[in-house]
């Protein structure tokens, strides 16, 4: 048991039913994640991570059991949809591709606008929000969203999530198409929101290496079921269940350098 648990999933059932055709995407999941945490849902493709996370904004409603974040029983008849998805923010895989303002800062300012918030609160956000992904305003404010490099335009759609200050945020496959530079930029600048914020991060991943630098906490699904949960290190020593579920750990020599530039003191020596 957690002592501040953000979100809470008891007997957790989803049946995707189309015509006769019914297939169980999810079957009796109980989890808990902490406030302020970063954890990762992990399994191969089909294994259920996309229908877990959707039932964390509201997209998707339990078949059986509960989902409750912060507080909101997603399952409820009544329950507020917009609440809820002002409290969960979703990053999509690829999210650049849904920036369209003219400029960096209009996109960005998209989402508070929505909320109907007002032009000085607005702003603040945007200034605070380009700020903790490493794109100050006044440097990147007024140009437009498609000069940038494709990291730096992944950050923008990041900004626009973190401006509108969600306390859950669920990013899925957050640096696939980066190279390595990119990928290692969006780490940072994820860790600050954390901190700076104090945001949940929910992130659906297969990157194992991602998942070991980022993550407190990760939950291994497999068709639909969750067969694992723990710390990294406590996953990543169970190497043979792992594959058993189509999943590798990461490569040695690559998590030795991420922990390396997470700032552990590990020799060179040792590989
Ligand atoms: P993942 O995100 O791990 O790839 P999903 O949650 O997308 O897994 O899918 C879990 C299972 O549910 C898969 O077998 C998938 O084919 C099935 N599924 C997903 N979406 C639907 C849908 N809209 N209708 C029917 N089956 C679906």
């Amino acid at each position: 048991m957690i002592s501040e648990p953000i979100v809470v999933t008891q007997h957790l059932f989803h049946t995707y039913q189309s015509g006769a055709i019914s297939k169980d995407a999810l079957i009796d999941i109980n989890l808990e994640i902490a406030r302020g945490s970063c954890v990762a849902i992990i399994g191969v493709t089909g294994s259920g991570k996309s229908t877990l996370v959707q039932h964390f904004n509201g997209l998707l409603r339990p078949t059986q059991g509960s989902v409750l974040v912060d507080g909101i029983d997603v399952g409820a008849s009544g329950v507020d949809l917009r609440a809820l998805r002002q409290r969960v923010g979703m990053l999509f895989q690829f999210p650049e591709g849904q920036l369209f303002e003219r400029s960096i800062f209009a996109d960005v300012a998209f989402g508070p606008q929505r909320m109907k918030l007002g032009r000085h609160e607005v702003r603040a956000r945007v200034i605070a929000s380009l700020d903790t992904v490493g794109l100050p305003c006044h440097e990147y404010g007024k140009r437009s969203p498609f000069d940038l490099s494709g990291g730096q335009r992944r950050r923008v759609a990041l900004a626009g999530v973190l401006a509108m200050l969600p306390h859950v945020l669920i990013l899925d496959e957050p640096t696939v198409g980066l190279d390595a530079d990119g990928r290692a930029e969006f780490y940072t600048y994820l860790r600050r929101a954390q901190e700076l914020q104090g945001v949940t991060i929910i992130l659906v991943s297969h990157d194992m290496a991602e998942v070991a630098s980022l993550a407190d906490q990760l939950f291994v699904l497999h068709d639909g079921h969750l067969v694992m949960q723990g710390t990294p290190r406590s996953i990543f020593s169970e190497s043979e269940r792992l594959r058993q579920y189509g999943l590798a750990a990461p490569p040695l020599g690559e998590l030795l350098a991420l922990l390396r530039t997470g700032g552990l003191a590990i020799p060179e020596e040792i590989f």
